[in-house]
């Protein structure tokens, strides 16, 4: 019998949605969305991809995404998150883990994410070097409830599963 170690990871992030950046592009799960609106923040905002990474670290315990790229260092500003993501496999698959499968949902009232959830899918699972099957990305609202409900933001959650031998 093959006995293997199975860990599985928690990540949560949080943006506020911006409508006063006409050039900010909007992008989620290293996706570009055709939007006034975009995501503020001091990397690209990518609320999706922080929440796979922070799941993805927490599943491996190497801590969280603001140890690894705190919003202090002029290194991440404006960084593509994607690149910290692939950065971040590229450390679990130090630590001898294989990505396994990951689940994630963005809650957010506008834009509409439908058209969108495939290719965030994909990029994140070509980045996650998984086949695209393994990763599952989900849009859901607020139900016009809280910031978000009102439009002032974007939340994102994600699980991700990784294994290695025992
Ligand atoms: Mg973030």
């Amino acid at each position: 019998m093959t006995i293997v170690d199975v860990r599985t990871g928690l990540g949560w992030d949080s943006h506020r949605l911006t409508d006063t950046q006409p050039d900010r592009p909007f992008v989620l799960g290293g996706v570009t969305i055709d939007s006034p609106l975009a995501l503020d923040g001091h990397s690209d905002a990518d609320v999706l991809t922080h929440a796979v990474i922070d799941a993805l670290l927490g599943a491996a315990g190497l801590g969280d995404i603001g140890e690894h790229f705190p919003d202090t260092d002029e290194r991440w500003k404006g960084a593509d998150s994607i690149a910290l993501l692939a950065h971040v496999v590229g450390l679990v698959r130090d630590g001898g883990w294989t990505v396994t499968s990951v689940d994630a949902t963005v809650v957010l009232e506008r834009p509409k994410l439908s058209p969108h959830k495939a290719a965030m899918a994909e990029r994140l699972a070509a980045t996650l070097r998984v086949e695209s099957g393994r990763v599952n990305v989900k849009a859901t609202t607020a139900e016009r409830m809280d910031a978000v409900g009102r439009g002032e933001g974007a939340v994102a959650q994600a699980v991700a599963t990784i294994v290695r031998p025992a």
